[in-house]
């Protein structure tokens, strides 16, 4: 599974050119390197530039690097040539749904009524049809895997590699009450077989490609177990675990394990080393840990882990993330500043990226998720993973994760060539994170993102021109952009 996934390295000269301008590679004093990237080409901030000199880390021979990176977070720098492959419904919805998260007070007014009348929202006819088209259409896959299959393959027309599925339904935390310990059991039991079970049809779903997993979606009893930071999980989750795992190997599929609020995040972080160790071995790699980059502690676990898997000859799968519970985990654990947060985010990507240099001998193999809808994060890979070929050495094994319904913009443009920057098509896999399940059981993941568009829109003005500019040109109304593919 691994072998076929690996690429050949095709060298390229006029990407060769274009890079040695881009990035500098030097030999440092400490025997380790300096990378210093040039962000003038991906957008127009190159002045405002944070650096932060990573210690020397403890093993993984990536012992000092500078990153100079830019303080905004620019969601994309397509422009409107690349929106011409998105469907006509798909511009439409993607600018309703802009155009109500640019009044928040309104959108926390009508958010506020779906969560507290959601029954009504999904029973009563209009409503429900209204929810149906405009947003449940926009963010889920369907409700069965024939029509989860119909969404992946509409995905893969667009040029995207497939889905990194999650299903929508949550546990009912509130069920085991104060019921006695014989009771607890009982309820811990059933809730991680309902988890289960939605876990291997999220497997059978996501064909081939990737399942997003989260383990305090298994109930109560798992919570518990995470916020008790206990080494290893029960039987009842242990077995249920190598369940998933046994069907994912099975199936081809990549199983990324969701990291989570920063109390439970030590006990998953366990867990999932433990898992990789098994199912990462030889040519397999099922098993992937979700990194936080805006966690302070983050670059020396991330580290660690990478370090041992080399020393247990295991092969490390890591998604990357910046962080999402920026709002409720203690404040003192997480970079002071965003720009903080990105110089460790693509300090990360470089030293996963860059590994197989560094330890051509290793027999561990360094696979990874680029979960961002960050525009320059994502561009410094495709950089990177150009200059690599141009080199003539095998790039980085990173594909790109972006949620379906946002950052349409940069998915399609990582899927299309750009000469100007010595990019290629097809040299990024794309994949669109999307929530299966009933509409019912979609409604808190509508409203998530929802509140995550709201909170997003002033820096998504630029991009809501660029879908207004490709529907007026769709209707005669704007000449194509001279660009346009
Ligand atoms: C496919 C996918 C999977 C994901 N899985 C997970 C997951 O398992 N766990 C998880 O926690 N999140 C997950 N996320 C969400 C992710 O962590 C981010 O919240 C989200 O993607 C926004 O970050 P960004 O890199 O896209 O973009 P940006 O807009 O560049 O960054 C926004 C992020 O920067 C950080 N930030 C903002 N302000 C500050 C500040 N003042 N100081 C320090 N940091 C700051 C926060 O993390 C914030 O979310 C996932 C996202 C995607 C696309």
């Amino acid at each position: 599974m691994l072998a076929s996934s690996l690429r050949t390295a095709r060298p390229r000269t006029s990407a060769a050119h274009l890079l040695s301008r881009r990035s500098l590679l030097a030999t440092t004093s400490r025997g380790g390197y300096a990378v210093q990237f040039q962000h003038a080409r991906f957008h127009n901030h190159a002045s405002s530039q944070s650096t932060i000199e990573v210690k020397p880390g403890a093993t993984t021979g990536y012992t000092s690097q500078t990153i100079n990176t830019p303080r905004s977070s620019p969601r994309s720098t397509a422009d409107t040539a690349v929106l011409a492959k998105l469907p006509t419904p798909s511009l439409f919805r993607n600018l309703l749904i802009q155009n109500i998260s640019s009044y928040p007070r309104l959108l926390t007014v009508l958010l506020g009524m779906l969560k507290r009348y959601t029954t009504f929202f999904i029973t009563a006819p209009v409503f429900k049809h209204v929810l149906h088209q405009a947003f449940y259409a926009h963010y889920c896959a369907g409700a069965t895997i024939p029509e989860i299959t119909r969404t992946v393959r509409g995905l893969q027309q667009l040029g995207y590699k497939g889905v990194i599925l999650n299903y929508a339904k949550e546990v009912d935390m509130h069920a085991a009450g104060q019921a006695n310990e014989a009771e607890r059991q009982k309820v811990h039991e059933e809730q991680v077989g309902q988890w289960l079970e939605g876990t291997l049809k999220t497997i059978e779903g996501a064909d081939g490609a990737f399942a997003a997993i989260k383990f305090s979606g298994a109930g109560l009893g798992v919570v518990h177990m995470l916020e008790e930071n206990r080494e290893v999980p029960d039987e009842i989750f242990g077995k249920a675990l190598t369940k998933m795992c046994e069907a994912a190997k099975a199936r081809g599929v990549k199983l990324l394990i969701d990291a989570e609020h920063a109390s439970q995040q030590k006990a998953i972080d366990k867990w999932t080393m433990d898992l990789m160790e098994k199912y990462n071995k030889g040519s397999d790699l099922v098993v992937y840990n979700t990194y936080q980059m805006y966690l302070k502690a983050s670059s020396q676990v991330l580290a660690e882990q990478l370090q041992l898997a080399e020393n247990r000859n295991f092969n490390f799968g890591a998604k990357l993330v910046r962080g999402a519970y920026l709002g409720s985990d203690p404040r003192h654990l997480i970079h002071d500043t965003k720009s903080e947060t990105d110089t460790a985010y693509d300090t990360a990507a470089h030293m996963l990226g860059t590994y197989h240099e560094r330890k051509p001998g290793s027999q561990t193999h360094v696979a990874i998720v680029l979960a961002t809808h960050n525009a320059n994060s994502a561009n410094l890979m495709r950089t990177l993973r150009a200059e690599q070929q141009a080199r003539g050495l095998r790039p980085a094994e990173a594909v790109y994760g972006q949620l379906m319904g946002m950052a349409d913009e940069l998915s399609l443009s990582l899927t299309t060539a750009d000469e100007k920057r010595g990019f290629r098509a097809g040299d990024c896999d794309v994949y669109k994170y999307v929530t299966w399940g009933t509409t019912a059981e979609c409604v808190l993941y509508l409203v998530r993102r929802a509140e995550e568009n709201r909170d997003a829109v002033g820096g998504a003005r630029g991009v809501r021109g660029l879908f207004w500019d490709e529907l007026k040109r769709r209707f005669g109304l704007k000449k194509a952009a001279s660009s346009a593919a």
